[in-house]
């Protein structure tokens, strides 16, 4: 694109789909001083981020001489990144009912590189029946999508179960993004005062933001460090700080994070990604040290942002980095007010070419914002687990 800074010197062959762009045309738009850069993930054969925490985790899976891997995914990003490696793996997917039927052609290219994919929940697992029979139109949540495969991964001794956000380890594989970053915006002498993403586990927001918290913390810098998380889904925002569970059955071990209780089942918004009851310990953990700050956006303020973005610049966002272009726009038109210069840098994520449903009901006038019920975060709230009474491994 014409009117952007294409930065690929300083990047590896294999990751050569990982650019960063100044949204010179966004920020002509928006009138405003602030310099807005993102750092693009979807280049990749599909789409987004995923591929950076896939690769390696398939990889080990494989040299262990693992047959079979088992996955959750909401959205279908992480379905596709993940079987994009597992293609030599026997491999099987749950799928969120709410994606699986929004988003047929997620499932349709898990398909193609060869995995099973089930709508969760399934009748296939102990875990899936007991939410059919309490709810037999459930539109799932990553949160029992999880419950799925670990139950089958715990049943079969030759299975292991992958995740692709949350856990540690994903969390270091990204950072492969702000280590990029770091080097792309030293490369055009640009320092970030703000540094923004949405926040569904926390895996893109923090694979971009620990780098340079780790710069902020050594006093080379001194960015804020912003994450955004959906108004129907806000764990960081308005959920508590506690050990619970990473799945709804409560299969997994106890995790202290932000949580809305592992029962809560999110609305179906349209960013699939970010409809995850808990945050990532890590994430919660730095929150909880104030080095960065959150806020919570509806969907039809997001998607507002993303047509202003891609009508600018040429790229359509998945709905779940929406909500950090929405953000960066805040941020931007308050530039505006105060006639501040500050440089924006914000996590684009993914593509939305498999999201378009959406953008149609949104350019219909369709989308609403999905009212956010305090009673059902207090019930699932109650039913978190009280550390040490209940100890997994
Ligand atoms: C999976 C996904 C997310 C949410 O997961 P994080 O771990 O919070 O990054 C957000 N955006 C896209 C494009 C995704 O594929």
């Amino acid at each position: 694109m014409a009117q952007s800074i294409f930065l690929s010197a300083s990047v590896k062959p294999q990751l050569s789909f990982k650019v960063e762009f100044r949204a010179k045309r966004l920020e002509k738009l928006l009138d405003t001083p602030a310099r807005i850069y993102y750092k693009y993930e979807g280049g990749s054969p599909a789409g987004s981020h995923k591929p950076n925490t896939a690769v390696p985790q398939v990889w080990y899976n494989a040299h262990q001489g693992v047959k079979n891997v088992v996955t959750e995914t909401g959205a279908g990003q992480w379905g596709v990144r993940w079987l994009l490696r597992a293609a030599c793996l026997i491999s099987t997917v749950w799928q969120v009912r709410a994606s699986y039927d929004q988003k047929p052609y997620r499932k349709l290219m898990m398909q193609t590189w060869g995995a099973k994919v089930h709508p969760s929940p399934s009748n296939i697992t102990q875990a899936g029946r007991k939410i059919l029979e309490n709810d037999p139109s459930s539109p799932g949540s990553l949160g029992i999508a999880i419950s799925e495969a670990v139950e089958v991964a715990t049943k079969n001794a030759d299975t292991k179960y992958c995740l692709g956000s949350v856990l540690n380890h994903v969390l270091l594989h990204q950072t492969v993004i702000g280590e990029e970053c770091i080097k792309q915006m030293e490369a055009i002498g640009e320092t970030p005062d703000v540094i923004i993403g949405c926040t569904g586990g926390g895996s893109n927001f923090g694979g971009l933001a620990f780098p340079f918290i780790r710069e902020k913390l050594s006093g080379k810098i001194n960015p804020l460090i912003r994450a955004v998380e959906p108004a129907a889904c806000p764990s960081l925002t308005k959920g508590v700080y506690a050990y619970d569970y990473g799945d709804t059955a409560g299969m997994t071990p106890l995790m202290k994070m932000h949580t809305l209780g592992h029962d809560f089942i999110p609305d179906p918004i349209h960013a699939g990604g970010l409809r995850y009851h808990g945050m990532a310990p890590l994430i919660s953990h730095v929150y909880e040290l104030g080095f960065m700050e959150t806020l919570a956006i509806a969907q039809t303020e997001c998607f507002a942002g993303a047509i202003q973005f891609a009508r600018s610049e040429g790229l359509i966002p998945a709905p779940e980095p929406t909500h950090a272009i929405a953000a960066t726009i805040r941020e931007a038109l308050h530039c505006r007010e105060t006639g501040e210069s500050k440089v924006i840098l914000m996590a684009m994520c993914g593509h939305g070419h498999f999201d378009l449903p959406a953008y149609d009901k949104y350019l219909q006038g369709g989308l609403v914002d999905l009212s956010f019920s305090e009673e059902r975060i207090k019930a699932s709230l109650a039913n978190i687990p009280q550390p040490g009474l209940k100890q997994t491994v």
